[in-house]
């Protein structure tokens, strides 16, 4: 067998924990994006929601949380756009380089306190994004052959890599941000201590920059992947795949044309709290499934791939639901945790963003247990299907543990804030969101390939990052009805619950259709039993 070859093969590549030296490349430089990422993320809403005179920019939740979510819907939508540029063009290694340059430029505009830079920030994090998120991950796939086996593994690895980044940037962003300590060091070099935002901020570049040296530095590691695709060797025998055909092409300009529409239209009407939070979603969504429609009637489908397209159109809609919940980690749970919370532990009162470190840590520690759980359960594990579900329920378990916290809030509007609950109930709602997180993200990527009809791969893993885009939006739009009210929380939170339990039922209950369809991809026949 290939695969038993590959794994006694003594040329492969194994200095990096038994992975190719690239992998240790990537994943630093992974680990720092990440770190970018979420140290900005986990002050970003609360840094526009804070009063002027704390240093923020005073906006309203109702303002904040749809700008927030088009920035987020913006940042999981444009590597559609740098992957294809990628595979057309430049490369991914080339794409992975410009977009740490842009992310790292974005977040220092935002460490300048004024309102253009803090625009041009956002931009400039979002399309530098576009540019690396989906090319470095390609690159990773690239590192290994065909037939080895260690291709799982280190994705395994690289996910330890994101998560790591991510776990500790929010103590560092959030600390310089938030806490009073930070604030009195830099009154006494002579600054503002209302700049304290943006010194996490530039942290955040700072961070970058550590993932840009580190990319130059290990870049020999990667001489041979993530290539344009007139310097590729291995395209030159290939017959043109996917990513070049026709197919591709039209979605992408469906997709380009969308964006376009998004930001002219914006820039006409630029009222966060109704056109643009009316015009993105409906755009979003009409435009993905009408590439994905006229892709599918280009390559002139068969009956049964059909019917495995609506399967992940499915899947696209419930995965859209579980990230609607896990995304308001960084807006309505972080305002909750910032406005709502006691936040002290063994007498030290922590910045409320650190808590956005709990997911990542958590993902870490409870990774390896659920995989080792599949592994033992083997041919007995639950179908990606039920795993979603069981994704939306633990999702759901979550904000019914914060539902229940906000109903013990003080009844009286005025003074909902004087009755702060225990940040642990936060802690309880994260664990319930990393167990859902863990049976759905590496279950979605997977699932999405085997899906799709093979001229249509590339699409399909477009479309999953639509979902979590969409779902990061309607997440800012949830957010963007948040006040720190008692009965309104509960209800709120109540109503998310409801709609993710409800759908991980509904989702458990049409799972054997569900089945049906991915273990019998190539037959053509009708489908009853
Ligand atoms: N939180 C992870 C990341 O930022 C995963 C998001 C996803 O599922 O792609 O890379
Ligand atoms: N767990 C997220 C991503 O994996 C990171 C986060 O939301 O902080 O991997």
């Amino acid at each position: 067998m290939s695969t038993a070859t590959d794994q006694l093969d003594p040329h492969l590549d194994r200095s990096f924990f038994g992975h190719p030296r690239g992998l240790s490349t990537l994943f630093f430089t992974e680990m720092w994006e990440r770190f970018s990422f979420y140290g900005m993320r986990a002050i970003l809403f609360l840094y526009m929601t804070k009063a002027v005179a704390d240093g923020g920019l005073g906006w309203t939740e109702e303002y904040a949380g749809p700008v927030y979510g088009l920035y987020a819907a913006s940042v999981y939508f444009l590597p559609l756009i740098g992957g294809w540029l990628a595979d057309r063009f430049i490369g991914a290694k080339r794409a992975t380089f410009i977009g740490g340059v842009v992310i790292m430029l974005g977040h220092f505009a935002l460490a300048v306190p004024k309102i253009q830079f803090f625009y041009l920030g956002l931009v400039l994090v979002a399309v530098g994004t576009g540019f690396l998120k989906s090319n470095i991950s390609a690159m990773v796939g690239d590192l290994y052959g065909k037939a080895d086996v260690r291709r799982d593994a280190g994705f395994s690895v690289f996910y330890m890599g994101i998560n790591l980044g991510a776990f500790f940037s929010p103590l560092v962003c959030g600390y310089l941000a938030q806490s009073d300590s930070f604030s009195n060091f830099i009154v006494g070099l002579g600054f503002d201590p209302h700049n304290s935002w943006h010194f996490g901020f530039a942290a955040a570049g700072v961070g970058m920059f550590f993932g840009l040296l580190q990319y130059l530095i290990g870049r020999k590691n990667i001489a041979t992947v993530g290539l344009p695709p007139s310097e590729n060797p291995r395209l030159k025998n290939e017959p043109a795949g996917t990513n070049f055909s026709t197919a591709y092409l039209t979605q992408l300009g469906i997709l380009v044309a969308a964006a376009v529409a998004i930001v002219i239209l914006s820039a006409f009407y630029w009222d966060a709290s109704t056109a643009i939070t009316k015009v993105l979603t409906p755009v979003v969504v009409v435009s993905g499934l009408v590439a994905v429609i006229l892709t599918g009637m280009q390559d002139k489908l068969s009956v049964s791939d059909w019917k495995r397209l609506g399967v992940i159109i499915v899947l696209f809609t419930f995965s859209t639901l579980f990230w609607m919940g896990f995304e308001q980690a960084s807006t309505s749970l972080n305002a909750f945790a910032d406005k709502l919370t006691i936040t002290t532990l063994f007498g030290y009162e922590f910045p409320s963003s650190w808590l956005q470190s709990v997911n990542p840590i958590m993902i870490i520690v409870f990774a390896p247990i659920i995989g080792y759980l599949w592994l033992k359960l083997g041919e007995r594990q639950p179908s990606d299907a039920i795993k979603f579900a069981i994704a939306l329920i633990f999702g759901g378990l979550g904000y019914v543990v914060i539902a229940y916290a906000s109903s013990r809030l003080g009844a009286d509007p005025e003074n909902v804030a004087g009755s702060k609950v225990t940040f642990w109930w936060l802690v309880l709602l994260y664990f319930c969101h990393t167990i859902g997180e863990l049976c759905l993200s590496p279950v979605g990527l997977s699932s999405m390939t085997k899906l799709a009809p093979a001229k249509m791969v590339s699409l399909m893993l477009g479309v999953w990052f639509l979902s979590i885009s969409l779902g990061n939006y309607i997440a800012g739009r949830i957010a963007g009805a948040f006040v720190a009210d008692s009965a309104v929380l509960t209800s709120t939170f109540t109503k998310v619950a409801l709609i993710m339990m409800g759908s991980g039922i509904l989702l458990a209950l049409v799972s054997p259709f569900v089945n049906r369809l991915y273990s019998k991809p190539q037959v053509m026949t009708p489908m009853e039993p």
